[in-house]
């Protein structure tokens, strides 16, 4: 028995980075997945490999995440776990960041998890769930060149813990907590970097702990922010 056997899980901008790294483990681990993401063909060969659900999905858009739910109970019947994971980013600082960049952050992040998570609370109320979304350590920490990313982030943490306590004021057994990950080596870190960073994390260290939290092992983790950065955050330096 594979730690999330029988669940199903729905997982955003999985065709890439993280997302993948999500969709390997809960398949391994039994459960049925359902990648979706912008990215078509990286999906469809990623779907071909685990055996599993790929839907061309533009978290921004309500008319695709209902489409994306319906298949979803469509085809199993439930839905278990949702990793809010798509995303992107755009270097710049609050003098250079233009209001169309913090508007495009702020739909992709925000207003997609926010979306998601409405589909999930209502697929999931009866039954139970766990919503997984991912935040950023610069939700809580100073990064000077993301001021878009940062603020979109800081919206997925505080709606997370919003969302986990709605849940539980209105008795619903479904669970909703942030991940809030340092530097980890995707396309997406490189897009800032401009290379690979030595040390940092790897995707399978975030599908860890996605894993544990879509997991019933979790049951008494609820509105929590999960930083995963190897202690970066917390390794003082000079006043
Ligand atoms: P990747 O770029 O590797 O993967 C993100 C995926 O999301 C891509 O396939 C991307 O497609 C897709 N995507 C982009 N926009 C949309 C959209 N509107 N709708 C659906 N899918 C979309 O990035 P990561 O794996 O690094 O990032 C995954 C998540 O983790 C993001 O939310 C990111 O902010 C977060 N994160 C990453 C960290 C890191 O260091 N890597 C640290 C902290 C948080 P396309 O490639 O076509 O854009």
């Amino acid at each position: 028995m594979g730690r999330v056997s029988g669940k199903v899980a729905i997982i955003t901008g999985g065709a890439s980075g993280l997302g993948r790294a999500d969709a390997v483990v809960l398949a391994r681990e039994g459960a049925k997945v359902v990648v979706t993401d912008v990215s078509e063909e990286a999906g469809r060969a990623l779907a071909r490999e685990l055996d599993c659900d790929f839907l061309r999905h533009d978290v921004r858009s309500e008319a695709d995440w209902q489409a994306v739910a319906a298949h979803t109970l469509d085809r199993y019947g439930h839905l278990d776990i949702l990793v809010n994971n798509a995303g992107i980013v755009v270097p710049a600082d609050i003098e250079t960041a233009t209001l169309e960049q913090y508007r495009l952050l702020n739909a992709i992040h925000a207003e997609g998890t926010f979306l998601g998570c409405k589909q999930a609370i209502a697929a999931m109320k009866a039954r139970g769930g766990s919503i997984i979304n991912i935040s950023s350590l610069s939700a809580i920490r100073g990064f000077p060149g993301v001021i878009t990313y940062a603020a979109a982030k800081g919206a997925i943490a505080a709606m997370t813990h919003t969302i986990a306590a709605h849940c539980r004021d209105k008795n619903y057994p479904v669970r909703c907590n942030a991940i809030l990950p340092g530097m980890i080596s995707t396309p997406l870190l490189e897009a800032v970097t401009g290379a690979g960073v030595p040390g940092i994390g790897q995707p399978e260290d975030v599908a860890n702990m996605v894993l544990f939290l879509a997991s019933d092992e979790s049951r008494h983790v609820n509105g929590a922010q999960i930083v995963l950065d190897n202690a970066s955050s917390v390794i003082g330096g000079a006043a």
